[in-house]
């Protein structure tokens, strides 16, 4: 959906001009090769670009002052070569709005035994020179990601990699918009929170716009657009008998084909990223968009349903921070268990909208009556999903602050046909056990709509929160509940400064 490639990171080497010329020239050479290295390491998805050295107050603060103007910037890596004295970087360090990375690193691996010098001592004292600049950092209480080994190290590309796909699905929320029609489901909590302060926090809107206004786009759609997606349908999907043309519900199929192309336009119309939209607010409308919604999500657009803007952000930023990996990031609901007590298990779904780009396989097309809502059947695209390691995050606003919760679990390709169950499923054990990864989520406020990843390390979700200052809770294989819900508790006290 986006292409990585297309943003930077900058590489930024801090010196002083105290060690001469000569010494100043090696420490950009060796910068540059670093950069590069970084640069041509698969595993970090964003180009990494060279920036010479800052020597002074007035070349930190002017790095810092580019990196916040500039569009394709996506973060900062920091690294002292040599010593870097640290009361320079308060000036830079106070307007820098660009996520920072503290690259904790050496230009060689190994101590020379045989060779080393005063003059080699000069030049390689990162080891006490990031100190200076870590405590500036620690002491201005900015958050950053400190990654610590050898430059070549692949554990270090990795934490890299890591921040630099969060980093990439916060340039995506700078500035983003999000549409949410219609209001809240109707008394549901978890879905609701602060618009004002997630803009302020996260620098995307939500705003609102009634049912009415997109059904008057989907009303233009014309019949040769629609004739053109039901034989894009025909060709990606195996359709229902009762759906193909002749079919008994054939003008169902037009039907969902028409709100897909009106959602589309109106989401391309406004330059939105994402949408949310509720089942009891639907005037004007012959079905709930079910795989419309579905194949939105697919071509990367957030959603969640019941007015959760708060998941539909999520799901985008999410599906930014994914774009290249194989597998998806998908709007999820924890729907129902199975207990046994051998083999434990959650079915995770939604009454429709469950994002394609999880499927496993060839999805099925079909209709459906659905029990809520008063509408027509809507159609959906059913489909399972392959096991593998995955994770659910949930964004909640818990009053004073906004957390991010994160439970790794372990996706379990189905062992049943399910023949009666007409929406896509998974299935997956949360961790570190399912008695003690559901209790963990509940004490912790976590919702009932999450992003499902089968992509993205909890690592790049916490990178994520600190970019942003928020609160953030793993639940994964060491969690203990006595210590998370201590966790919690300090968490309280810890945010309530703020
Ligand atoms: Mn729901």
């Amino acid at each position: 959906m986006i292409n990585l490639k297309e943003l930077e990171v900058w590489f930024v080497t801090g010196s002083q001009h105290l060690y001469g010329e000569e010494t100043l020239n090696q420490v950009a050479q060796h910068s540059q090769q670093i950069a590069a290295a970084l640069d041509g390491s698969a595993q970090i998805p964003v180009k990494v670009v060279f920036k010479p050295t800052v020597k002074t107050t007035e070349e930190i603060y002017a790095i810092c002052q580019e990196a916040n103007q500039a569009k394709s910037c996506i973060g900062i890596i920091a690294w002292m070569h040599t010593f870097s004295p640290a009361k320079m970087w308060i000036g830079g360090l106070k307007i820098l709005q660009k996520p920072l990375l503290h690259l904790h690193t050496q230009f060689n691996r190994d101590i020379p035994w045989a060779t080393i010098d005063m003059d080699f001592m000069n030049l390689n004292q990162s080891a006490h020179g990031d100190r200076e600049f870590g405590f500036m950092v620690s002491r201005m209480r900015l958050n950053r990601k400190v990654v610590v080994g050898h430059f070549q190290d692949g554990e270090v590309h990795a934490g890299i990699g890591s921040w630099a796909r969060a980093a990439a699905g916060w340039n995506d929320w700078q500035g983003a918009k999000f549409v949410r029609f219609g209001d809240n489901m109707r008394f549901v909590a978890v879905t609701e929170g602060d618009k004002v302060e997630a803009e302020m926090k996260f620098g995307f809107s939500v705003n609102t716009y009634g049912i009415g206004d997109l059904v008057q786009v989907i009303n233009q759609t014309s019949d040769a657009a629609i004739n053109q997606l039901i034989q894009e349908y025909n060709d990606t999907y195996t359709l229902a008998e009762s759906l193909r043309k002749g079919g008994a519900q054939f003008s169902s199929l037009k039907e969902a084909a028409k709100i897909e192309i009106g959602l589309r336009t109106f989401l391309q119309q406004g330059n939105f990223k994402g949408f949310s939209d509720t089942f009891e607010d639907l005037h004007g409308m012959a079905q709930l968009p079910g795989i419309a919604a579905q194949r939105l999500m697919a071509q990367g657009y957030g959603f969640a349903g019941e007015g959760d803007w708060k998941t539909a952000a999520l799901v985008r930023a999410m599906k930014t921070m994914g774009s290249g990996l194989p597998g998806g990031n998908a709007f999820m609901e924890d729907y129902t268990y199975h207990f046994d007590p051998a083999n434990p298990l959650v079915l995770g779904s939604h009454m429709l909208e469950v994002d394609p780009s999880l499927a496993n396989g060839k999805p099925t097309c079909e209709v459906h009556p659905l029990g809520i809502g008063g509408k027509a059947d809507p159609v959906r695209l059913v489909f399972n999903v392959a096991g593998g390691p995955a994770l659910n995050a949930s964004l909640v606003d818990m009053g004073n602050r906004f957390r991010l919760l994160v439970n790794e679990v372990e996706a379990v390709a189905p062992e049943h046909d399910l023949p009666n169950l007409p929406v896509a499923r998974v299935l997956w054990k949360p961790l570190p056990n399912m008695k003690t990864g559901c209790a963990a989520w509940i004490y912790a406020g976590g919702a009932h709509h999450t992003c499902f990843s089968q992509n993205l390390s909890s690592e790049t979700l916490q990178d994520f929160a600190d970019m942003a200052g928020i609160e953030c809770i793993t639940i994964d294989a060491d969690t203990k509940l006595r210590q998370l819900r201590n966790e919690l508790r300090w968490s309280e006290a810890a945010y309530r400064q703020f």
